[in-house]
């Protein structure tokens, strides 16, 4: 796969830098990030680095190696152990990188960065940097909007929710006087094989990527944690899981990438963010786009709310806000009488899910710390389902002693 050496247009609304990806076969994609004009000096064409980063999965499901001109040197001396790591992964052997030159770039950026996009985690990231115990050297004095993925592979359906959420974060900005860069790409269009095309298993290389177009600007920046750092894994399907283990290798002598807070739970988060009335007007953990892009079939409707207040990540905030007693602070963000009705059923797999999934695991910790109780009703679902869960956990009672007996009679 060769990388056509960045190039960097202008229009009057937006600052383009790009680069023509040719694939072996001929195939090409021209790969884009765009800021606004404003922006445009902070765009880095004197490397690829920021398209090498996404260019490593598309190369190593299609077993090509990389072809650039420059490349900086952290990221050409670190490119064997990611693609290793990458390779192991996904299950596919390393690629190499080939470049005509690797450079020693100094271009002196001043900005700390962090993304915005209103959710616990950005907002946790935030608050935590920006407030008076943060070191000055660390605190956050830009924010960001990247469209690297995260809206999903639609190009259509992805500009607009990019666009609307554009609109939230430029208010929260405005109100907290911090710029905001906003930084727009067609990087799905490379990610349409099947190992690679949901942005879940790739999320932190794609935010990378945008965030080392811009290394002229940021000298760090903050990728909120998912979870805790002990959570570590290397799952093909979530790359937050064990983004800790490289996202130092992507690092170069410009910019340092940081997962933040990876020491607090959601909970923590949550508890920490409901502190403050940022939070209260800003509060945005809606993922109903992607989940119906990603279901089909399955339509998560936000009806006149910002937050549809049924998919995942709207009910397990709306759970936590409820044990921690704020509730009615969100009614006008989120539809209470929507998550009043799925309260039971929400409670049912809080306990059901409790031993398999972290999230579920934290907000079961804090129901027991609250005091909180069954009402009557959740008791009943509770019994019902551990009554239907007898027969199964009889069986694997059995299975595992049979197992016992069979390997003491032949081994
Ligand atoms: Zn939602």
């Amino acid at each position: 796969m060769k990388l056509s050496t960045p190039t960097i247009s202008h229009s009057a609304t937006f600052a383009r830098v790009s680069s023509t990806f040719t694939y072996e076969n001929g195939q090409q994609n021209e790969v884009y990030f765009e800021t606004t004009p404003e922006f445009a000096k902070y765009l880095v064409h004197e490397v690829s680095d920021a398209f090498i980063i996404a260019a490593m999965l598309p190369a190593l499901v299609y077993g090509e190696d990389i072809y650039v001109d420059n490349v900086s040197d952290y990221l050409s001396y670190n490119f064997d152990p990611l693609l290793y790591l990458f390779g192991k992964v996904f299950g596919y052997p390393p690629i190499k990188l080939h470049a005509k030159q690797v450079l020693h770039l100094e271009f002196n950026p001043q900005a700390v960065g962090t993304g915005f996009s209103g959710g616990v985690d950005s907002l946790a990231t935030y608050l935590e940097h920006t407030s008076e115990s943060c070191p000055k050297e660390f605190r956050v004095n830009h924010l960001a909007l990247f469209n690297v993925g995260a809206y999903g592979n639609d190009p259509v359906k992805t500009s607009k929710n990019f666009h609307d959420d554009l609109e939230r974060a430029q208010k929260f900005a405005k109100e907290v006087n911090i710029p905001l860069i906003p930084l727009n790409s067609n990087l799905s269009s490379i990610y349409t094989h099947k190992d690679i095309f949901h942005f879940s298993l790739r999320l932190t290389l794609c935010i990378s990527a945008g965030i080392l177009c811009l290394q002229k600007l940021f000298k760090r920046y903050y990728i909120s944690s998912h979870g805790t750092i002990d959570t570590i894994k290397l799952s093909k399907y979530d790359q937050q899981y064990y983004e800790g283990l490289f996202v130092q290798r992507l690092c170069t002598t410009n910019t340092d990438i940081m997962i933040a807070e990876p020491h607090y739970d959601r909970v923590e988060k949550t508890k920490r963010i409901l502190q403050s009335e940022l939070t209260t007007s800003h509060l945005y953990v809606c993922n109903a786009d992607l989940v119906n892009e990603k279901h089909e079939g399955k339509h998560h409707e936000k009806e006149g709310h910002v937050n549809c207040s049924e998919c995942f990540k709207c009910v397990r905030t709306l759970l936590t806000i409820d044990l921690l007693g704020k509730l009615d602070q969100f009614r006008h963000l989120f539809n209470l009488e929507k998550y009043y009705k799925l309260k039971d059923a929400l409670i049912l797999q809080m306990y059901q899910e409790k031993e398999s999934n972290h999230f579920q695991a934290e907000i079961y910790e804090l129901f027991k710390e609250t005091g909180a109780a069954f009402t009557p009703n959740q008791l009943r679902l509770i019994k019902k389902w551990e009554r239907q869960q007898l027969p199964k956990r009889l069986y694997h009672k059995l299975r595992s002693i049979c197992g016992k007996i069979m390997r003491k009679i032949f081994c």
